[in-house]
């Protein structure tokens, strides 16, 4: 459930009409709602309630600062994976005790950064970052507190970019090694072994994945227990899948994950930590567009819109499918039309949509991408020389513009033109 509704047959975001927010901020721009990430986010924290639990919120999903001081007052820890994460998160007034630095690729700079700043965990995910992160630590006179990223060689069944607990995938270690690394980890003065930690994919649509890997957490945790390590948190990663499609079956809910991650490892006395990003803001998110042209091709109409892959990448990258709706509600009984909805970037990937019924749209109407509070403004770009779209933020009746959209001046005076040229 989300908080995009039509009203008198114009879609609100909680209790503003988008148009009005349109006609103030300007086309395209995104649009969230600050009571479906606060319900999203509840209902994890719900979901493991009688388990000692931190939700850690994947910001990679949407790092805007509003949205991090949002989840922050709530409670929730964030995982981070990068430096500039860290300092975000910290910009947003999280302490350092909630956030858990998570990638395969942490630089030196990094580990820096966290250790100084401070830090919840870090999940390591090989044995030269461990190396590299005994060293920074013990050349800062600390003690880093890690657990082990482990891949548990489990199909996720999800899209393939975004599968991450295959055995040919680049993360984690492989679990049949984890004894060896732990006991090389237990030697190292600058770390302290805390748990264990383990992501196996993102979108994952079934709960079967899930379990048989955190049934393989629970075997790895006794055999390291009885190896004498103290195991007292499991970082059970992030990656439940949202509905992007309303007229298909829906993922599970956060409760039923719940309920499994309770049965599965609920009597090992561990902390709980999970780190949905996507279930959190993605459907708390739309993207609103105009209409530029209706375009009548040789077997096809297509609906030219004012937004394009460069704001929002997911059907170009990954064949991800938005719904796509009118902002102003249509006519009930009004016959639809086949549209392909594209941008006006220059490749023909630029295609949101093939084939979408809609009721007939004209230029100047208003359209919302839902599902677009994840991976969407994140992995945006200015390619085209299409200045970033602005991001604002509603909160019942009110909202504000949480990232401004910068001036064609702001865009170009990044670059330099070297004095010899
Ligand atoms: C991306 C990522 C997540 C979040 O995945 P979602 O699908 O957005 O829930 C969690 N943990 C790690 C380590 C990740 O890389």
């Amino acid at each position: 459930m989300d908080h995009f509704l039509y009203k008198d047959g114009v879609l609100h975001a909680e209790d503003m009409a988008v148009p009005t927010i349109a006609a103030q901020v300007g086309t395209p721009f995104y649009l969230y709602s600050a009571a479906t990430l606060r319900r999203h986010y509840r209902l994890f924290d719900e979901a493991l309630d009688g388990m000692d639990h931190l939700v850690c919120y994947a910001m990679k999903a949407n790092s805007n600062q509003a949205v991090l001081k949002l989840m922050g007052d709530l409670g929730a820890g964030m995982d981070v994976v990068s430096g500039g994460e860290y300092a975000r998160a910290k910009a947003a007034g999280v302490s350092g005790d909630k956030i858990v630095f998570s990638g395969v690729g942490k630089t030196r700079e990094e580990m820096k950064m966290a250790l100084m700043g401070g830090i919840r965990q870090f999940n390591v995910e090989s044995e030269p970052e461990m190396i590299a992160l005994n060293d920074v630590a013990l050349s800062l006179g600390v003690v880093a507190p890690i657990t082990v990223r482990v891949n548990p060689d489990v199909d996720a069944k999800t899209h393939a970019k975004i599968a991450t607990g295959k055995s040919e995938n680049k993360f984690g270690i492989p679990i049949s090694r984890a004894s060896e690394v732990y006991a090389m980890a237990a030697k190292m003065k600058g770390l302290k072994i805390i748990g264990i930690d383990v992501h196996i994919g993102s979108q994952l649509t079934e709960l079967a994945p899930y379990k048989a890997a955190y049934e393989k957490v629970r075997d790895l945790t006794e055999t390291l227990r009885a190896e004498g390590h103290e195991i007292k948190r499991l970082d059970l990663g992030g990656g439940l899948g949202i509905p992007y499609e309303r007229s298909n079956d829906a993922p599970p809910l956060p409760m039923e994950y719940g309920q499994m991650v309770k049965e599965t490892l609920g009597d090992l006395g561990c902390e709980i930590e999970i780190e949905p990003g996507r279930l959190i803001a993605g459907n708390a998110g739309i993207l609103v567009s105009e209409v530029i042209f209706v375009k009548q091709g040789e077997d096809r109409e297509f609906l030219i819109v004012n937004t394009a892959m460069n704001d929002l990448i997911r059907p170009a990258m990954y064949d991800a499918h938005h719904d796509i709706i009118p902002v102003q509600e249509a006519a009930a009984g009004i016959e639809k039309t086949p549209y392909d909805i594209v941008g006006p970037i220059c490749e023909s990937g630029d295609t949101f949509a093939k084939h979408r019924d809609l009721a007939p749209l004209k230029a100047g109407d208003l359209v919302a991408f839902r599902s677009a509070g994840a991976y969407g403004a994140v992995m945006s770009s200015e390619y085209n020389s299409r200045p970033m779209i602005p991001e604002v933020l509603v909160d019942g009746h009110q909202f504000a513009v949480i990232r401004e959209r910068p001036t064609l001046e702001d865009m170009i005076n990044r670059d330099t033109i070297p004095e010899w040229l």
